[in-house]
């Protein structure tokens, strides 16, 4: 492994690093406290327009469809860079991560043209329309349905968990077309206007007083058959393109995610009825496994880095570390809240203690999003360490005959 950037890799950076001292020079700081959403929304727009015009939006893509043909390193680079930073980018992560990648994939170049470069400048926001109430690990088990119709069809069914729906202009919908083929095999992709009659969102309200995702109703929805993404029943496998983005975009770890050093930080101004909680051995001993997993997770994603810099791929052992960062988050913020006992509720606006106190309302999340921390096991037993795999006793039967559970 060799974690120096090569000398073409230096030049990019210093570039991108130059670039961003001017024109993010408004989000040096974090935030006094969370943008309301209409300000995040207004705020990720003008920052994804500022990216598109000086060039750093699809870094990877090809040229054809308006990206910048450059490789995964220029995108790792810039991404590493602007992370520095706390300008808004959440917004544009689903669209341009892993819908608008799927759309160019398996869609006509008339539907690439048409809608690549609104999603590259931000002008468009994207959502992905996959779970439903009875279908997430198992997505294949999907039952919103699309009916042909003439040129057309006709969609009606629910989906849930849909981040951003609220806000979206499209969205790609994975919709079951055949009800008699086994379930893998009676699926399509669609294009879906969000603003189209018979399209009903309904924000989820979380815990944390946001509403990030919400329920998604289709009653009657007409999609044009110019709309589909790949051949009728095709749409287990185009929806694995967007899956293999999905993956790639949840690995890491959270930018301006709290570490050991913020437990370290919290622990050091606590006085337990034993004494400072930095005297205490189960607290020091928690500080040495936070910073351990840490380290992990680091040194994971530099050899994910440095094979990608020698032009291979990462593989499925990425799950290795969404399953660690996901999970030690949670249970640092749990320890340190329970440490901090009635100080853990009342927190103040920016201290570490906040930050520790929305990384546990958050974390329970990021360990389903993106591949359920068992699920991920589940490809890490399989597809990495080689052990049997996991039982699919439905995977032939027409899916109309599959009772549900
Ligand atoms: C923050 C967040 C954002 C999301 N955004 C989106 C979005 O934008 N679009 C979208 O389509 N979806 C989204 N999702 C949904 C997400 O993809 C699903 O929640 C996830 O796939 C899990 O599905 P489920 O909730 O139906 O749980 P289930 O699949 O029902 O799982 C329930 C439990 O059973 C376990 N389990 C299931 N199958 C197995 C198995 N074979 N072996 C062992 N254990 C198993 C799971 O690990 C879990 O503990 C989001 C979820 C979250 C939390």
């Amino acid at each position: 492994m060799d974690f120096n950037d090569t000398a073409a890799e230096a030049e990019f950076r210093a570039k991108v690093r130059a670039w961003l001292a001017t024109a993010a020079a408004d989000y040096a700081a974090p935030p006094a406290a969370p943008y309301p959403l209409d300000e995040f929304v207004a705020r990720s727009r003008a920052w994804q327009k500022l990216k598109h015009d000086a060039g750093y939006v699809g870094i990877t893509w090809p040229r054809a469809v308006g990206g910048q043909g450059l490789t995964p390193m220029h995108q790792i680079i810039f991404n590493q860079e602007e992370s520095r930073t706390y300008a808004p980018t959440g917004l544009y992560s689903i669209g341009l991560g892993m819908c608008i990648p799927t759309l160019f994939t398996h869609g006509s170049p008339e539907v690439a043209a048409r809608y690549v470069p609104r999603a590259l400048e931000g002008s468009e926001v994207w959502c992905q329309l996959f779970s439903e109430p009875v279908a997430g690990s198992d997505l294949a088990s999907i039952r919103t349905k699309a009916v042909a119709d003439g040129d057309s069809w006709v969609i009606n069914g629910q989906k849930v968990w849909t981040s951003f729906a609220h806000r979206s202009d499209f969205g790609i919908i994975v919709c079951r077309t055949d009800f008699d083929a086994p379930k893998h095999k009676g699926l399509s992709m669609f294009i879906v206007d969000m603003k189209a009659p018979g399209v009903e969102v309904r924000p989820i309200k979380q815990m944390s007083g946001g509403s990030d995702f919400n329920e998604v109703f289709f009653t009657d929805v007409r999609v044009a058959d110019t709309h589909r993404l790949g051949a009728v029943g095709e749409g287990w496998k185009v929806s694995l393109t967007t899956l293999m983005h999905e993956r790639l975009a949840v690995g890491g770890k959270p930018r301006h995610a709290p570490g050991y050093h913020t437990l370290m930080a919290v622990a050091a101004g606590i006085e337990t009825d034993t004494g400072p909680a930095m005297e205490r051995a189960d607290v020091r001993q928690r500080i040495a496994d936070t910073y351990i997993a840490d380290e992990g997770i680091r040194l994971t994603q530099m050899r994910a880095l440095s094979a990608l810099s020698r032009g291979a791929m990462p593989g499925p052992e990425q799950s290795i570390s969404k399953v660690v960062v996901a999970k030690t988050m949670q249970d640092m913020a749990a320890f340190a809240l329970d440490l901090s006992e009635s100080q853990g509720l009342a927190v103040e606006p920016g201290s570490d203690l906040e930050k520790l106190q929305t990384s546990y309302m958050w974390s329970a999340g990021l360990r389903i999003a993106g591949g359920t921390d068992e699920i991920l096991r589940n490809i890490i037993a399989e597809r990495v360490l080689g052990l049997p795999g996991d039982l699919r006793p439905d995977k032939d039967i027409p899916f109309s005959q599959l009772k549900p559970l």
